[in-house]
């Protein structure tokens, strides 16, 4: 089978590639293997400075692979830029905070003048199953800590992308990774169990959809290997009457059509207390409708086409499926440009009912959900009724609201005034059908290494002392 390089603007087929043979990838097993016994040897410093030359070889070549990126699945030029910068500042980030991350960490209170603590070790070539959707970002934000940690990494790009899986691979080993210690496979997603089978892979990350989730974690269940799974979401955006409103409604515009709508953490359903929903209704409408939809290239251009046919086809499905069962489409939004490429013009669903498949689906393009709340109560069973649990940012003054938005909704992250985003600096994962386990900062770090407990004895101690004397 061929792996395809398809530009979603313009439906043409780039470049196609050969996936794998089983030969190819037992070799790329092996040479990961071998990379990891001198990797996890390697003094942090050295790992540190790979991580530099990383970030430097970004920034130097910031707008070739932003291209790549815009041309493969279709986000807007600047996106795709800022994408490439924020890659270079996690291997910043994680070349100077690693190693402080991955320090001994003491066990208070052992007898006598015996020691105890936590050292931090590699466990070994990791595999990484990513999605399309920010499709450097997510292998770095795997990757840079991955490797810092000691381990080396396995990447299964979705196979929409894999211009952008071997523009990795290459910038990895150009950065001065051991032979082998990042490699892409390009295979279809019917040849992963096997891979995670294999007794080299020590552990799994997968970003994607709940379905592959369920398939990558059951697959590594079978196998005992450990998982991260960070998943879809349906992100709750909650307006309440004290709410900034024009700055609510700007980022709630921003919020939903990120990425041309394709983020997990995108906000996908509004909910407004009823005291400012017309207001805010009526100019978040306003919004979308002003919005540039057309060739992500072009500079000025706000939302570009989505990745694939079947993603544009699904979508048009859940907006007909919502309207059949009841819902209420708000606004046209902009025209999408005429002829070729996988646009949708954004829009807004009101009185979305229960029985909607939109309602508990994450829906995957720039349409919005707005739902009435009551009261505060009523918002927070609205936000809460979903099976995610991504992100969800909450919008108020009044302090004891934002206290109960803290402690009772479901989510991997609470964002007050403020969007949903993802940083080096800050963990990142779900709850409930968006995943578990954590990414960046230290929780990401610490996620695959072997957290070894070292116990050493008074009398230990004593006669380790004994013999440098
Ligand atoms: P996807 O269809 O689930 O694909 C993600 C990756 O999983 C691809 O590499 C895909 O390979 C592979 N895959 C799919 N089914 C599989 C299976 N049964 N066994 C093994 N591998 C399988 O998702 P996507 O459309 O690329 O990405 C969009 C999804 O990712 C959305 O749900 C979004 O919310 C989620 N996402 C989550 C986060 C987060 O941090 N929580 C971040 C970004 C995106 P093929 O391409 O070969 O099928």
């Amino acid at each position: 089978m061929k792996l395809l390089s398809v530009n979603p603007t313009t439906e043409e087929t780039t470049e196609a590639f050969e996936e794998h043979t089983d030969a190819e990838i037992e070799s790329r097993l092996a040479r990961a293997w071998g990379a990891f016994q001198t990797w996890r040897r390697t003094a942090m410093a050295e790992r540190a400075a790979v991580l530099t030359r990383l970030a430097e070889l970004l920034g130097a070549e910031r707008e070739r692979h932003a291209r790549t990126m815009t041309e493969e699945m279709g986000k807007t030029f600047a996106s795709a830029l800022a994408e490439v910068d924020k890659c270079a500042l996690c291997c910043r980030h994680y070349a100077e905070h690693g190693a402080g991350y991955l320090a001994d960490e003491p066990i208070a209170g052992e007898p006598g003048h015996g020691a105890a603590f936590i050292r931090r070790l590699p466990l070994g070539p990791v595999l990484a199953v990513m999605p399309w959707n920010f499709p450097f970002w997510q292998v770095f934000r795997f990757a840079v800590p991955a490797l810092m940690a000691g381990n080396v990494g396995l990447l299964k790009h979705a196979s929409n992308v894999p211009r952008c899986a071997l523009a990795l691979e290459d910038l990895f080993a150009r950065a001065g990774a051991p032979a082998g210690a990042f490699a892409s496979l390009l295979v279809p997603s019917a040849r992963v169990e096997k891979i995670i089978g294999d007794a080299r892979v020590r552990a799994v990350t997968l970003t994607g959809s709940e379905a592959a989730g369920v398939s990558v974690g059951a697959a590594a269940g079978r196998h005992l290997k450990k998982t991260v799974l960070e998943l879809g979401g349906s992100d709750p955006f909650v307006v309440m009457p004290s709410a900034e409103l024009d700055a609510a409604v700007r980022t709630a515009v921003a919020a939903r059509v990120i990425n041309n709508g394709q983020s997990c953490i995108a906000a996908k359903r509004f909910i407004v207390h009823r005291d400012v929903y017309r207001r805010f209704v009526e100019a978040f409408v306003a919004g979308l409708e002003r919005l540039r939809v057309g060739d992500p290239m072009r500079e000025g251009t706000d939302v570009g086409p989505l990745a694939t046919r079947e993603g544009r086809d699904r979508l048009e499905r859940q907006v007909a499926d919502a309207v059949a069962a009841g819902a209420k489409r708000v606004g046209g939004g902009a025209r999408p440009p005429p002829g070729r490429g996988w646009f949708y013009a954004p829009c807004a669903l009101a009185e979305v009912p229960r029985s909607a498949p939109a309602y508990h689906e994450e829906v995957f393009g720039p349409v919005a959900l707005l739902f009435e709340a009551r009261d505060l109560d009523h918002a927070i069973a609205l936000a809460n009724d979903s099976p995610y649990g991504l992100g969800s940012s909450v919008w108020t003054r009044v302090e004891a609201e934002r206290r109960r938005f803290v402690d009772e909704i479901e989510a991997g992250q609470t964002f007050v005034d403020a969007m949903v985003a993802s940083d080096p600096r800050r963990p990142f994962g779900g709850v409930k059908r968006s995943g578990y386990g954590r990414e960046l900062a230290a929780l990401g770090i610490r996620e695959f290494v072997n957290e070894k407990t070292v116990v050493i004895s008074a009398a230990g101690n004593a006669r380790a002392s004994a013999a440098t004397e």
